[in-house]
C-alpha cells in the first residue's frame, strides 16, 4: 500500500485574545492569535537562524535599522488612536510615548557604535582585546501601561547589539506594538502572543540567551524560576512605590504643583515610577494640602481618552478598578479622609474609570500607602524631620524611583543620596523627569539591570576577552616572579 504524502503538519485552529476598549465596555478594538508553545519554539529556531547573519552585519547598518525604523513610527497613521483604544491611555499620552519611543531608538543608534565596540590595550602587561558579543535570541516580556516604550527599550538596544528578538507583548495591550513592530526588516524582531503559558514557552526555550522583563513580582517570581532551568540570565524592571519627600523650603508654585498631581495621575497612575507616596512638613501640611488641591482642579480631566482635553483615562480593567477602589474604602475604614480630585466629564459606568483620589489621614502600614497602588490614588502624610522621612520613604521591599523638592540644589542632591532608590529625580517626577542619557532601573525588589543610558545598551552584549600575557608573546621573557603559576 502507497504511503500517504508528507504534507506539512497541519496547524491546530489557533485561540485568540480579544481586546476591549476599558473606556467603552464592549466595543472590541481587536485580536491576536495565541501562539501555543510549538509555534514558540519556530518562532525561536527562526530567530535564531536569523542572528547568525545579522551579528555579521556592521553595526552602523544595524543602527541604521533602528534610524528607519523611527522614521516609519513617526509617519504611521492612525496608531496613537490604537494604543488610547487598547490600554485607555489619553491620546496626547499615546502620542507623547510613539515620539519618545521613536526618539529613544534615534539615541541609542547613536550611541551602540561606540559603546559596543572593541576595546584593546597593549601595553608592558600584554596585550588584551575586549569584545562585545551579543547573547543570541533575546526575550522580551513586557507590560501593557506603555508598551511601545517598555518594548522598544529592549529591542532597540538587542538589535544594535547584534541580537535577534521575540516579543511577547502583554495580552492587555497587544495591538499597537505589534504595528510598531511589524516597521522592523523581517526576521529581526517576532512577535509571539499569549499570557503566561506563552510567556512560559518563550523564557524556558534553551535557544534563548537572554531575558528583559517588565512588569509585576508574581510574573517576575516565575520567570526569575523558568529562565534559571535554562541557566538564562534575566533583566528585570518591576513595580515600584515612589516616595515623594517636599523638604521644608520646596516651590508650591502652580507650576510645580501641576507637575506632582501628574507624577501620581498620568496614565491614571498606572506607572511603575508615578509618585506614589507624598510626604510633607507638617508644618506646611495644610498649605500644601491647598496647593494640592487646586493644582488638581487645573489638571484633572477623567474622561474618554479619545476626547481633547481628558489628562485621566480608565484603569485597564474591571479588576484593577475594583483593586484601587478596595484600598480607598479600606483607608476610609481606618480612619483616613478620601478627596476626589479634579473634574470627571464621563458616565463613569461606561467603562473602568476610577475617580483621581487623595488619602490623607492614614498611618503607613495601610495599605494605601504600603502597596503599589497602580491607580488613580496617592496619599499624603505629614513628616516631623528629615531623618524620619528618609526612614519612611525607604520603608518596605520596592526602591524604584524616589523624588526630593527643594528651592536648593545642593540640599536636594544630598537628600537625594540617602533614598534607596534607582532613580531620584529633583524638582519632578515620573515622565517629565526622563532622560535618554540616564540609566533607570531598580534597587531591592525593583528589579535588577537597567534601561536607558549607556548602562542599558550594555544589557545586551557580554564581553568576552583576548589575552596575549607580555611574557608569553613572541619575544617575551617568560614568566617571572609574581605571576600566577600553574
Ligand atoms: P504582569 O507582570 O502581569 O505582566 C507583564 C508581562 O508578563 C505580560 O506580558 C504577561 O503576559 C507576562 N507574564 C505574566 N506572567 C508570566 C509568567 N508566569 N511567565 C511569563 N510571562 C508572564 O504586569 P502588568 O500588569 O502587565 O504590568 C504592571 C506591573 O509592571 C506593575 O507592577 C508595574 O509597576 C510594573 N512595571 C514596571 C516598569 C519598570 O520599568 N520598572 C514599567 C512598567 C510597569
Amino acid at each position: 500500500m502507497a504511503a500517504p504524502p508528507q504534507g506539512p503538519a497541519p496547524e491546530r485552529p489557533q485561540s485568540h485574545i480579544v481586546r476591549e476598549n476599558p473606556a467603552r465596555i464592549g466595543e472590541i478594538v481587536g485580536r491576536v492569535p495565541v501562539a501555543d508553545a510549538a509555534r514558540v519554539d519556530r518562532v525561536v529556531r527562526d530567530a535564531e537562524a536569523g542572528q547568525r547573519d545579522w551579528r555579521e552585519v556592521p553595526a552602523e547598518e544595524r543602527a541604521d535599522v533602528l534610524r528607519r525604523a523611527a522614521d516609519a513610527m513617526d509617519a504611521l497613521p492612525g496608531i496613537a488612536a490604537l494604543l488610547a483604544r487598547e490600554s485607555g491611555k489619553p491620546l496626547g499620552d499615546c502620542a507623547g510615548e510613539l515620539r519618545f519611543a521613536a526618539a529613544y531608538l534615534r539615541w541609542a543608534a547613536s550611541q551602540a557604535p561606540a559603546v559596543y565596540a572593541d576595546r584593546e590595550v597593549d601595553d608592558a602587561a600584554g596585550r588584551l582585546v575586549l569584545r562585545r558579543r551579543p547573547y543570541g535570541v533575546v526575550a522580551a516580556v513586557t507590560p501593557w501601561n506603555a508598551p511601545v516604550i517598555l518594548t522598544l527599550l529592549k529591542v532597540g538596544p538587542a538589535l544594535a547589539a547584534g541580537n535577534t528578538v521575540v516579543v511577547k507583548p502583554s495580552p492587555l495591550a497587544p495591538l499597537a506594538v505589534t504595528r510598531v513592530l511589524e516597521l522592523f526588516p523581517p526576521g529581526l524582531v517576532q512577535v509571539v502572543h499569549g499570557g503566561a503559558e506563552t510567556g512560559r514557552a518563550l523564557v524556558g526555550h534553551p535557544a534563548v540567551h537572554r531575558v528583559a522583563f517588565t512588569g509585576g513580582a508574581e510574573a517576575a517570581r516565575d520567570i526569575g524560576a523558568t529562565a534559571a532551568r535554562v541557566i538564562t540570565p534575566t533583566v528585570m524592571e518591576l513595580g515600584g512605590n515612589d516616595p515623594v519627600v517636599l523638604l521644608d523650603d520646596a516651590d508650591l508654585s502652580d507650576e510645580a504643583m501641576d507637575r506632582l498631581v501628574m507624577a501620581s495621575f498620568a496614565t491614571a497612575g498606572q506607572v511603575c515610577m508615578a509618585a506614589k507616596r507624598l510626604y510633607a512638613p507638617r508644618s506646611r501640611l495644610a498649605e500644601v494640602r491647598d496647593a494640592y488641591l487646586a493644582a488638581a482642579d487645573r489638571t484633572l480631566v477623567l474622561g474618554d481618552p479619545l476626547e481633547e482635553g481628558t489628562t485621566v483615562g480608565p484603569v485597564i480593567s474591571a479588576g484593577a478598578a475594583a483593586r484601587v477602589r478596595a484600598l480607598v474604602a479600606d483607608a476610609v475604614q481606618r480612619g483616613g479622609t478620601a478627596i476626589g480630585l479634579g473634574a470627571v466629564r464621563v458616565d463613569v459606568e461606561r467603562g473602568h474609570f476610577v475617580r483621581p483620589t487623595l488619602v490623607m489621614g492614614v498611618a503607613d502600614d495601610a495599605p494605601v500607602v504600603a502597596e503599589e497602588q497602580f491607580g488613580p490614588v496617592v496619599p499624603l502624610l505629614p513628616y516631623d524631620d528629615e531623618d524620619e522621612a528618609v526612614a519612611r520613604a525607604n520603608t518596605g521591599e520596592l526602591g524604584l524611583g524616589a523624588s526630593v523638592w527643594s528651592a536648593d540644589e545642593e540640599r536636594a542632591f544630598a537628600f537625594a543620596r540617602r533614598f534607596e532608590a534607582g532613580f531620584t529625580f529633583v524638582n519632578t517626577h515620573n515622565r517629565t523627569g526622563m532622560a535618554l542619557r540616564a540609566p533607570f532601573g531598580g534597587v531591592k525588589r525593583s528589579g535588577h539591570g537597567r534601561e536607558y543610558g549607556a548602562e542599558g545598551l550594555l544589557e545586551y552584549v557580554q564581553t568576552c576577552a583576548v589575552h596575549a600575557p607580555a611574557a608569553f608573546r613572541p619575544g617575551g621573557a617568560g614568566m617571572g616572579a609574581g605571576a600566577y603559576p600553574l
